[in-house]
């Protein structure tokens, strides 16, 4: 079930342009009024505890932000949506509880400074088609944070360096006592890093990324339809302190035709043909994705018979082999008729056996299948 995303301000009740100070203490302030251990039992509690859990972690990281603020969602979604089990919820919370000392877990300020493998991305992409029917190759632009080429990633303007922060030592955290509890909280003078930046670079003011558009050819097999993704290695978000990318996941979304129906690897569309050419028999022309075909009408052709032209459809992804097309005759009763149209009817009319008896009920099934 698809689930519609609430704002992540929305969520923590603050301004677009809340500050950092802003988001972070209407987040403890939700943290604290929804923690489980304070509504055990309570899921309403639970899921705005994770609402919020998950709209802090994108809006106090500037880069998620920053993506989040230009493409919303779609900007900050991982392929794999948020897990909130993956997601260290002490991380945060040890800031304010004290949560890395009763989980045991410690050492929540260093982590930060370990590689860390960068966030998967997902690009949605809109492709016509006979592009998904027959293969392309597609030029995408992606929104990417790269590291900055100014200082290489380190934040300090070149030629500057950092020092060792005083308050934490470089160990990027501090303990205090809070009643009876031993706290750890992140180093606040210097963000967790240890480190010190006298004078940010000024490309990138001291993030050390930047966010750019990058342009990528993507190669579409054919064969593809709506909802294939396709992999595109170690091209997601680059890996905080020299972690592995991620990757960049492209899901395809693929136009509707004008008359063809796709059905997995078939094309189906519906074509008519008038009494005559029914009852007689026909040489008609059928469209094709590339040249016209001839297909051959049989005798007394009825509404709904499916003629098929072999190898026509759709190639198989990894295949050599192709779909067929599946033409579903459409027999028209003429609405006007000329005078000597009307004559030919009756002439007709008097000669063929009329038959009015009920038809089994199954053939509104058959029909139904295709053209509901
Ligand atoms: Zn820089
Ligand atoms: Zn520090």
């Amino acid at each position: 079930m698809p689930v519609i995303k609430k704002d992540y301000y929305e969520v923590l009740a603050i301004s677009r342009e809340a500050d950092d100070q802003t988001i972070k203490s209407a987040y403890r302030k939700l943290a604290l009024q929804h923690h489980p251990d304070r509504n055990p039992g309570n899921s309403e509690s639970e899921e705005k505890f994770k609402e919020a859990a998950e709209a802090y972690s994108i809006l106090s990281d500037p880069q998620k932000r920053a993506a989040y603020d230009r493409f919303g969602h779609q900007g900050v979604q991982s392929a794999a949506g948020f897990d909130p089990s993956n997601f260290d919820i002490s991380d945060i919370l040890g800031d304010f509880f004290g949560f890395n000392d009763i989980f045991g877990s410690g050492g929540g300020g260093r982590k930060r400074n370990r590689p860390q493998r960068g966030e998967d991305v997902r690009y949605d992409l809109e492709i016509r088609f006979e592009d998904a029917v027959f293969g392309m190759t597609a030029e995408i632009q992606v929104p990417r944070s790269e590291l900055c080429d100014r200082c290489s990633g380190k934040g300090a303007e070149p030629g500057t360096g950092a020092t060792t922060c005083t308050s934490c030592h470089g160990r990027g955290e501090v303990v205090y006592q809070q009643s009876f509890l031993s706290v750890r909280r992140t180093c606040g003078h210097c963000g967790g890093s240890g480190q010190i930046i006298r004078t940010p670079c000024t490309q990138c003011r001291g993030r050390g990324y930047r966010q750019m558009q990058r342009k990528l050819k993507v190669n579409i097999p054919a064969g593809v339809d709506t909802g294939t993704r396709m992999r595109l290695t170690n091209e997601g978000e680059p890996g905080p302190n020299g972690g592995p990318p991620g990757d960049l996941y492209v899901v395809l979304k693929v136009k509707e035709h004008a008359f063809f129906e796709r059905q997995e690897y078939d094309l189906h569309c519906i074509i008519p043909v008038n009494v005559a050419q029914a009852a007689l028999g026909a040489e008609i022309e059928v469209p094709t994705l590339e040249q016209p075909h001839k297909l051959k009408v049989p005798e007394g052709t009825q509404t709904g018979a499916q003629l098929r032209l072999r190898h026509q459809g759709v190639a198989h992804l990894n295949g050599h082999t192709r779909g067929d097309i599946i033409v579903h005759i459409e027999v028209k009763t003429p609405a006007k008729l000329t005078r000597d149209q009307k004559k030919l009817f009756e002439q007709l009319r008097d000669t063929l056996p009329a038959d009015n008896k009920p038809a089994e009920k199954g053939i509104f099934e058959k029909v139904k299948d295709y053209f509901a």
